[in-house]
């Protein structure tokens, strides 16, 4: 079976296809009979399904998918210099929205044209987005070569267009540039560092070119974080309640809250030591702190009059109940060395209020330098400190019982044993553990059996019944409950259809 293709007299080629059968007699062959087709559509076909499989329907330029295998073939090839080029026209979406979008392809198609006068044969040109081109360079080991052939393209790139009443659109092209393999061989790596020198092309002002290095990298990294800062510090500054509640709702915990609240305030306001400390027992005790790696932890800092100090301070003001100082150095007598020793040169705490008493603080220290504390540190500061008096406290000691709670469960549904646990008052049955529930079948909704109910199927107490005494209305229970008291045994609450139904002691006797 043989393939081949014949060119016509327009110089156009036709394909054909040849079989062939040999007829023999004896051994020698008498006649041949020679089956020829004409192919050449079925190959017309093939063609065009390829080109579909490989080029941009727009451009005839390869697409996204074909000009990454190509490139990374091209990467792949040792000891030659290779450039990675992502371009993208500047200020294309005015183009779409003012002139259409059929002039908007005419442009794309235009700047592909370019690119192919521009870049030589050698080198692979595809288009991989709307207005977004990639080329490789396949031998670039000259830098300035790479920089005249931008220039140059970015000189064809640049066009104005008139619209409506003599209105004018100007485009122009931004490139990003990396070399390999100095900053790697993979193509999906390298695309990523070219598309970052684009964007820092973009972000310089368009109409340029940029090579790729770390620091550009970094630069925008550091950018791309203050950015992230700015805004969550104007959503604070904004409206701080809010921003909390946003905060313990997408968390789900009281004390992650607090702790990532903490380190946000160290960062906005630009302080080294960030505290909440709590009267506990008739003691102060320091709750939480975050302090930066370079600064004392707050045991030290704090410790002796430092924190006396601090504490002693505490005035009603125009702000609320804050503790403050702009300048430790202008302290009395030994304090200002005190501070200074400990590196602390100004500090703000605000006051957690319970009615008229102080049950605790949260507060800010400088370790950098005096400053003076502004109107809206005072008032972010206290309204953290109000949202931690209301409700944080209290929603953090909720989130521990919580937790306890559920890791006992986790462990009384995994024993073998069945637990069970009856309420002190009647004997209806508030808790079973899986394997109880398992041989008693779990209690309905409504379902509000006693123990010998469940358990016997009887309307009265077990005669014999070891969980008698611990009901309330039976004197021996009722001693033993004193007794769970007086010993401190921490009654743990037993919640009941999401109610608190009773308590579980659990004794080891
Ligand atoms: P920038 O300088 O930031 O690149 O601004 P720009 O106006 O060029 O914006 P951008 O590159 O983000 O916009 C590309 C637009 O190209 C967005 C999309 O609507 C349009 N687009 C995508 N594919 C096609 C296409 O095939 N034809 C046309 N006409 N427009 C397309
Ligand atoms: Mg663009």
């Amino acid at each position: 079976m043989i393939e081949y293709r014949v060119m016509e007299d327009n110089g156009e080629y036709r394909w054909f296809h040849i079989r062939y059968i040999v007829h023999f007699e004896k051994e020698w062959p008498r006649y041949v009979v020679i089956l020829l087709r004409n192919t050449d559509s079925e190959h017309r076909k093939n063609d065009e399904l390829r080109q579909k499989a490989e080029r941009d329907s727009l451009t005839g330029l390869y697409n996204k998918g074909y000009v990454k295998e190509l490139i990374q073939k091209a990467l792949s090839v040792p000891e030659t210099k290779k450039a990675l080029l992502v371009l993208d026209m500047d200020g294309f979406k005015k183009i779409n929205d003012n002139l259409g979008h059929l002039f908007g392809d005419a442009v794309i198609s235009d700047m592909a044209l370019t690119l192919t006068e521009v870049f030589s044969g050698a080198d692979i040109l595809g288009r991989v987005g709307g207005d977004e081109f990639v080329v490789c360079i396949r031998e670039a080991d000259d830098r300035e070569q790479i920089n005249a052939l931008c220039e140059k393209l970015r000189n064809m790139l640049r066009r104005s267009f008139k619209y409506g009443d003599g209105k004018i659109l100007n485009v122009s092209g931004s490139i990003g540039i990396v070399m390999s393999p100095e900053y790697g061989t993979q193509y999906d790596e390298l695309f990523g560092y070219a598309d970052t020198a684009l964007y820092e092309a973009k972000q310089r002002g368009r109409d340029m070119h940029v090579f790729y290095t770390k620091e550009i990298q970094a630069g925008q990294r550091k950018k791309t974080e203050e950015n992230e800062v700015m805004q969550e510090r104007q959503a604070l500054l904004a409206n701080p309640v809010e921003f909390i509640f946003r905060m313990l709702y997408e968390t789900g915990d009281a004390r992650i809250t607090v702790e990532t609240l903490l380190a946000l305030f160290a960062k906005y306001f630009m302080v080294q030591r960030v505290v909440i400390y709590q009267q506990k027992d008739g003691q102060w005790v320091c709750w939480f702190e975050w302090h930066a790696g370079d600064t004392l932890p707050v045991a030290v800092a704090h410790e002796g009059n430092v924190f006396a100090c601090i504490n002693a301070n505490f005035q009603k003001g125009i702000y609320g109940n804050f503790s403050e100082c702009p300048d430790t150095a202008k302290l009395e007598g030994s304090l200002a060395k005190l501070f200074s020793e400990r590196n602390i040169h100004a500090f703000l705490h605000a006051g957690i209020m319970n009615g008229e008493r102080r049950i605790g603080f949260v507060g800010f220290d400088d370790c950098r330098a005096s400053r003076v504390w502004t109107k809206r540190e005072h008032e972010v500061l206290k309204t953290f400190a109000d949202v931690l008096g209301t409700f944080l406290m209290d929603q953090m000691r909720y989130d521990m019982v919580r937790k306890g709670y559920w890791h006992l469960q986790g462990i009384l549904n995994a024993m073998l044993r069945k637990i069970w646990v009856t309420s002190t008052k009647d004997g209806k049955v508030l808790y079973m553990n899986a394997a109880t529930r398992k041989e008693l079948g779990a209690p309905e909704n409504g379902d509000e059996k006693t123990c010998y109910k469940v358990v016997t199927d009887s309307n009265r107490p077990c005669i014999r019944c070891k969980f008698s005494k611990l009901r309330g209305d039976c004197p021996v229970g009722k001693r033993l409950k004193h007794e769970a008291t007086a010993k401190n045994l921490t009654p743990f609450p037993v919640p009941w259809k999401g109610e608190p139904g009773g308590n579980l002691f659990i004794d080891d006797k």
